[in-house]
């Protein structure tokens, strides 16, 4: 693969290095191709989504100091496809002088939810009860009952590192299945959340793009559904008003302004009857805003890497009344990519396949479909998600 050229003038040409060459990376790649910015991407294996659109590619492991030393070493500015990273490389990078954005201290609020809801309740931001559950075996036990005294239900429970889309979190189950997950988490030394279980109408994801001086533009937030914590579909503007919609917009730049993160940033909220709660947030491009690749006049990707490289950030209005984007998932025997004219016979449907190899479960592209009618757009959109092998969960919006 062709590394671009360095030029005597890096401003002429800029390079962004990405940890992690996931779905998210190749998107990046993908805006940063127009854009004429070039890519190196740190991949733990040689066939991850993001290495085939890379300009350039370094196999290694995200919390290996040296294989983070090479990235930097090639190029203007190191950025994030995940939060599975190591913190103390991560600093050690900063310390060297490279310009990691997000900074460490941003990340480390996405990376530790135990963190994250001591940071943002001692902000006052409106999270769920919680207790932290760090100490010896009794103690903790004893704590997760006080919680579930305390807030009349069995409380979630979630691991403080290492979890995403859902794994790591146990939620609605019994007192005995909630205390089971902590003595297991516990057991691999892993510091645990237990919080209120919360009753949402519906979850919403608030995104926005922020640059190095503070300069913020935020895209309308929107409403997400998930099935058993991995987000199924995306809906703007969903059932939300325009009010609820500006205040989850506010809170995202409240977060934004406490971590001062640097690129996008996503924050996913409860809406409850007593108003807002956040749940938690991610400082990278986020699955909650693949819409904007179409559905906005410049997308997440393309203005993380504008606030990552410290450009000017694109507008972010909406282009459509209704945008329904749809994640694409393997299915058992289903061989994605043969269908893809299935999928493509819906014509207004927007297919996005991130290149991996289909297995039950496995996350493989999207489909994004815009329109003036909230029932369509999203009927298309499941139409070609369920022709590219996608199982259609029984809860799935206009797919009845
Ligand atoms: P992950 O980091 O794996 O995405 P989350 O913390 O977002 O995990 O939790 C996954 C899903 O579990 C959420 O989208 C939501 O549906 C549910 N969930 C998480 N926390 C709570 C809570 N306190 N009350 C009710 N449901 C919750």
């Amino acid at each position: 693969m062709a590394v671009p050229e360095r030029t005597d003038h890096p401003e002429d040409h800029r390079i962004v290095g990405i940890v992690g060459a996931g779905q998210l990376a190749r998107m990046l790649c993908e805006a940063a191709s127009a854009l004429g910015v070039g890519t190196v991407v740190l991949a733990a294996g040689p066939d991850e989504a993001a290495t085939q659109v890379a300009g350039d590619v370094i196999v290694g492991s995200a919390t290996d100091l040296a294989a983070l030393g090479a990235l930097a070493a090639r190029c203007d500015v190191v950025t994030f496809d995940h939060e599975l990273v190591d913190l103390d490389a991560v600093r050690a990078m900063e310390a060297r002088g490279v310009a990691v954005r997000p900074s460490s201290g941003a990340l480390l609020a996405a990376v530790d939810k135990a963190e994250q809801r001591r940071a943002f309740a001692l902000a006052g931001l409106p999270v769920p009860a919680f207790e932290v559950l760090d100490g010896a075996a009794e103690h903790d036990l004893a704590a997760l009952r006080g919680l579930a005294a305390r807030v009349g239900g069995v409380p979630v429970v979630k691991a403080a590192r290492g979890g995403y889309d859902g794994r790591g979190v146990v939620v609605g189950t019994t007192l005995d299945e909630a205390a089971d997950a902590v003595t297991r988490w516990r057991g691999q030394g892993v510091a645990v959340v237990a919080e209120a279980p919360v009753a949402f109408g519906a979850e919403l994801a608030a995104l926005l793009a922020r640059r190095p001086g503070g300069d913020t533009v935020a895209w309308r937030a929107v409403e997400t559904a998930q099935v058993g914590g991995v987000c199924r579909e995306v809906h703007v503007p969903g059932a939300l008003d325009d009010e609820t919609a500006s205040r989850a917009a506010e809170l995202a730049r409240r977060v934004a302004e406490l971590l001062d993160a640097v690129g996008v940033l996503a924050v996913e909220l409860f809406d409850t009857a007593d108003g807002l709660v956040v749940n938690e947030v991610a400082v990278r491009p986020h699955n909650s805003g693949h819409w904007t690749i179409e559905g906005a006049t410049t997308s997440q990707f393309e203005n993380h890497l504008r606030a990552v490289l410290d450009l000017p950030l694109g507008a972010t209005d909406l282009v459509a009344p209704a945008v329904c984007s749809v994640n694409v998932f393997g299915a058992e025997g289903a061989v994605a990519a043969d269908d893809l004219a299935a999928a493509l016979a819906e014509p207004t449907a927007k297919v996005h396949l991130y290149g991996k190899a289909p297995r039950p479960g496995r996350k493989l592209g999207h489909v994004t479909v815009l329109g003036d009618d909230a029932e369509v757009v999203a009927a298309h959109a499941w139409r070609a998600a369920a022709a590219l092998g996608t199982p259609v969960p029984a809860t799935a919006r206009g797919a009845r």
